[in-house]
């Protein structure tokens, strides 16, 4: 079993044994809001279905200018860190070719002028271009809201990158070495967040970005679960939809933009 594997299942037996004792978690999420129920993931064995539908509220106020927590987490936690810059590509032509599932970038917002710093990931849309357009359907979007590419149907053409309005895909350019069992890659491939889908699939309903935000800046969670962290997050923050005027009906929202 990978050092990986080992913490996903150390982490589900201590949730497991958290509700199996009882203890009645309540974790602060948010000012004013808090996490009493850990979500509700389909157990492994039952298909996914679109009772839930996982999403992200970030507190943008909370995102430090410079800070890489959530990229480097999810860098970590996909494999992305260990990939190497391919022999005679110069640090310029690396950084602009190396795959990224999470970006921090800036957003001038032009009637005020104000500057926000906020991370940027797959906005896990409800009506996904990337998916339209992409020929063999090796761009696909669950019942429970994750918008995914399987690799083994991705033929490369990149019609998914050139529709997706948040620059949020990466395509392999090299042969893969090292990669972790749950994100498996490879060159000639499109990739982009999946939201720990191997998480949630194993019944951590966590992401490794949110985890690694120790300002809280990160709430995740079912956005049909009245109850959940992210649904009392939006009820009582006024948050948005990066390019709302797309009407993608995406998964990621943002406050104070
Ligand atoms: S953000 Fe881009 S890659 Fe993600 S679902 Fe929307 S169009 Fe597809
Ligand atoms: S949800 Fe997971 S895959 Fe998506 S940006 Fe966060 S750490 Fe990366």
């Amino acid at each position: 079993m990978s050092q990986q594997t080992d913490h996903l299942a150390d982490k589900a037996r201590r949730q497991f044994l958290t509700k199996a004792t009882g203890v009645a978690a309540a974790t602060v999420v948010a000012p004013g809001v808090f996490l009493h129920s850990v979500g509700n993931a389909a157990p492994r064995e039952e298909p996914v279905n679109d009772s839930v539908r996982w999403g992200m509220l970030i507190d943008t106020s909370k995102c430090a200018d410079g800070c890489n927590d959530c990229v480097a987490a999810c860098d970590k936690e996909n494999g992305l860190d260990q990939l190497i810059k391919p022999e005679g590509a110069s640090e310029e032509q690396w950084d602009m070719q190396r795959p990224r599932w999470i970006r921090s970038v800036k957003l001038k917002n032009n009637l005020t002028g104000r500057v926000t710093t906020l991370p940027m990931m797959c906005q896990h849309c409800e009506h996904p271009p990337c998916v339209d357009v992409c020929p063999t359907g090796a761009s696909f979007r669950r019942a429970d809201g994750i918008v995914m590419v399987d690799r083994h149907t991705c033929i490369g053409c990149r019609y998914c990158m050139m529709a997706c309005p948040y620059n949020a895909r990466s395509f392999i350019h090299e042969n893969v070495q090292l990669k972790p069992t749950a994100t498996p890659r490879g060159k000639g491939c499109v990739e982009s967040c999946n939201l720990c889908v191997h998480r949630l699939d194993n019944g951590l309903n966590t992401t490794a970005c949110q985890e690694a935000c120790d300002k809280g800046a990160i709430v995740f969670g079912d956005l049909r679960d009245p109850e959940s962290a992210v649904s009392q997050a939006l009820a009582k923050y006024p948050a948005v939809q990066i390019r709302a005027d797309l009407k993608l009906n995406t998964g990621v929202r943002y406050t104070d933009v």
